[in-house]
């Protein structure tokens, strides 16, 4: 397979690339739909983003682009069968994607529903992918709220992996939150060194016990702190498109991701919000090697890392 995957890179055949199994560990399943697939669906033209300065710009031009298309559970269901149908396009064979407590008010507040409109979807789009349906919730939720919820989410003994996005700061008020979802089994995530710093990083591993960071690129700041995520073996789910876009990064050939890797931090490629975005797996290989960040062997290690 490493063969084929350094020949696609190197000739450039963006077809070739999209059958080789990649992984997609970094997806928002509301925001992981392909974009050609909802603009016929939708009988619109969706714009190519614009950079953001932050997640509120962003969010704000999502509202007015993306979010119209969708009204109610039908249109939640359309989100659910792009995102779907983007990860088998693209030959994504493991794809975690999280659902944010909160949705299942498109199915009256039943979390049971929304697991049986997850499982059926799947197996009528993709049933050859492997899904890890992931919890994810938003920081600023009042703790009470997350704790009641994720309980509920949990009694369903569906999701397999747990995630937390929002403020970065607010990572020590989750400790309890993590012990829980670890004594159930789940992979433990969170987004941390996006916005915030390398510190933030380490500390929301130590704290929250992560097995992988969703972005922390922001450890590339500190020797230290990179030494030590090596050692411990955390992978970082990096979306290069997602930081450039952002502003995390000014582009692809100053991404950190290069020097992470040098450090022997085990990263991998992903999505993030492929609606936003638009930016496949497969394009971000592209990306990341035409920029000249990385070799095609350096990519398939990377590419592996994911599965
Ligand atoms: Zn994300």
């Amino acid at each position: 397979m490493k063969e084929r995957f350094c020949k696609a890179l190197e000739s450039n055949n963006l077809a070739e690339m999209r059958k080789i199994p990649k992984g997609d560990l970094h997806n928002h399943l509301p925001r992981g739909g392909n974009k050609k697939y909802i603009e016929e669906w939708a009988g619109v033209k969706i714009p190519e983003c614009p950079k953001f300065k932050d997640l509120d710009e962003m969010n704000q031009w999502n509202a007015q682009y993306i979010k119209p298309l969708f009204q109610g559970r039908l249109g939640y269901e359309k989100r659910l069968e792009a995102a779907f149908m983007q990860a088998k396009l693209d030959g994504v064979e493991l794809l975690h994607m999280s659902v944010s407590i909160g949705e299942e008010a498109f199915y009256d507040q039943s979390i049971e529903d929304l697991v049986k409109a997850l499982k059926r979807i799947h197996q009528a789009v993709a049933p050859d992918v492997t899904f890890v349906p992931e919890i994810a919730f938003l920081s600023y939720i009042p703790i009470d709220e997350i704790n009641e919820k994720l309980d509920q989410y949990f009694a369903q003994d569906y999701f397999q992996s747990l995630d937390m996005f929002g403020d970065e700061f607010a990572v020590p008020s989750f400790k309890k939150v993590y012990r829980k979802a670890k004594d159930k089994g789940l992979l433990l995530k969170a987004h941390v060194g996006e916005f915030g710093s390398a510190e933030l990083v380490k500390e929301a591993v130590e704290e929250l016990e992560l097995d992988q960071v969703q972005h922390g690129i922001a450890a590339a700041s500190s020797q230290s702190i990179m030494n030590w995520l090596c050692d411990h073996k955390i992978q970082l789910n990096i979306c290069p498109t997602s930081n450039v876009v952002l502003c995390r990064a000014a582009d692809y050939n100053v991404h950190p991701i290069r020097k992470l890797y040098d450090n022997g931090i085990r990263v991998t490629v992903n999505t993030d919000d492929m609606i936003i975005f638009d930016q496949s797996v497969s394009e971000e290989f592209f990306n990341l090697y035409h920029a000249g960040v990385f070799n095609p062997a350096e990519l398939n290690e990377i590419r592996e890392n994911a599965l």
